[in-house]
């Protein structure tokens, strides 16, 4: 028989899925994938339960419901003092995800390139090579996961599209800043292409930072596709509700791709997210001063254990470092004997994998990550 298609084919399952699957077989504390264990906000779980009851439940507006999409340009005013027209500049989709395989396939041509930062996302280098694209890596590496002007100079070409900038980066917990943003920028800039902008975790940087988003940088404005997702900033991942905000040529393209891959969002979710994106700076505020005391709360914990902790500038994780051992072994090792489950941060690589650190995700309640830390001491 023919084959398949062979961007696709022979791909392996998800680590995500692995470890998840893995975990509930040993029944393991799951720090590995990254989702909180609480249940939300019980106000925007409200606002959805009450729009499920007594709101329309019919194929919303292909773009977006109108609220969700003024919320995102009053978020991206708010935020990052961006002007953004929700009717032009906004879309909304169906998770970070959707919103990331219709950027691709809005720009990507057989042959185009696509410069992308390794450890990154797994879903990344499906996505770009059915598209079509190229993947041309920029390999940063721990402690520091630092960007270099030779490095990026080795990667862009006169083929180069796009580039995928995570920021903050998942898994290396990384946190651009404004010199790296720069030079990401120049970059994008001489070689006329575009910037994809993943910023799920734009609400979720510590330590005092601000986020800063590429496309608030000086020429990046008509360049940068931003995306967010709800799952992150409400803490609520099963919902898949993301957005994109872009310029008016770019986001019609997008919106060509989004109509023809899931067309809409369920409407009682947006509806609740919209709510979500206006409520005031404290829980902005809370969410990060949290989930800052959670990474403290496992990093001192992990720390005491005598592991090499890595810095955590943002995002969900901790990364440890092994030294000599490997990570994959490591985390099946853990998940079967001290019933903990964690991410070898070598499933982040398509080329060079650095295979000696370990990703823990601590957007867990504390008595979660105080188990957890009970049984890797009492194995350990
Ligand atoms: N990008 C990154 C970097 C992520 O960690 C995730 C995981 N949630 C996603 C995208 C996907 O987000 P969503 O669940 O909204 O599709
Ligand atoms: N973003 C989550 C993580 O990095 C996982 C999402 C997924 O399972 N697809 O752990």
């Amino acid at each position: 028989m023919k084959t398949t298609n062979k961007a696709l084919t022979g791909l392996g399952t998800t680590v995500f899925e692995v470890m998840s699957g893995l975990a509930r077989q040993h029944d393991a504390i799951n720090l590995g994938q990254g989702f909180p264990d609480d249940r939300g906000p019980a106000d925007v779980l409200a606002k959805a339960a009450d729009a499920t009851l007594n709101g329309w439940n019919q194929y919303p507006s292909m773009m977006g419901v109108p609220e969700l999409r003024q919320a995102v340009a009053d978020h991206e005013k708010r935020f990052y003092g961006l002007d953004v027209d929700w009717q032009t500049e906004t879309m909304v989709t169906s998770g970070a995800t959707e919103a990331l395989a219709a950027c691709l396939f809005a720009l990507i041509e057989p042959g185009d390139e696509v410069v992308l930062f390794q450890p990154l996302y797994d879903a990344y280098v499906p996505l770009v090579r059915r598209a079509g694209g190229v993947p041309r890596f920029v390999t940063l590496t721990a402690p520091d996961w630092a960007v270099t002007r030779e490095a990026l100079a080795a990667a862009f070409s006169p083929k180069t599209k796009a580039v995928l900038l995570n920021n903050p980066l998942n898994p290396a917990a990384k946190v651009f800043d404004e010199v790296e943003l720069s030079l990401i920028a120049e970059f994008v800039d001489g070689a006329d292409a575009y910037a994809i902008c993943d910023e799920v975790y734009e609400h979720l940087v510590f330590d005092g930072r601000a986020h800063r988003p590429l496309i608030a940088l000086p020429g990046m404005r008509d360049r940068c596709m931003k995306i967010g997702s709800a799952g992150k900033t409400f803490s609520l991942t099963g919902w898949k509700v993301g957005y994109i905000t872009a310029a008016p040529a770019l986001l019609a393209a997008v919106s060509k791709a989004h109509q023809f891959l899931t067309f809409t969002t369920p409407p009682n979710l947006q509806a609740a997210i919209a709510y979500g994106l206006g409520k005031d700076d404290s829980y902005f505020d809370g969410l990060a001063a949290e989930m800052q005391k959670k990474r403290d709360r496992l990093g001192a914990g992990l720390a005491a254990l005598g592991f090499d902790v890595l810095a955590s500038q943002g995002t969900y994780f901790l990364n440890v470092d092994l030294g000599d051992r490997a990570d994959e072994a490591f985390c099946r090792h853990i998940t079967e004997t001290a019933r903990v489950t964690a991410i070898p941060v070598s499933a982040f690589y398509v080329e060079d994998p650095v295979t000696s650190v370990v990703r823990f995700c601590f957007s867990k309640q504390d008595s979660t990550l105080d188990a957890a830390l009970d049984r890797l001491r009492a194995h350990l």
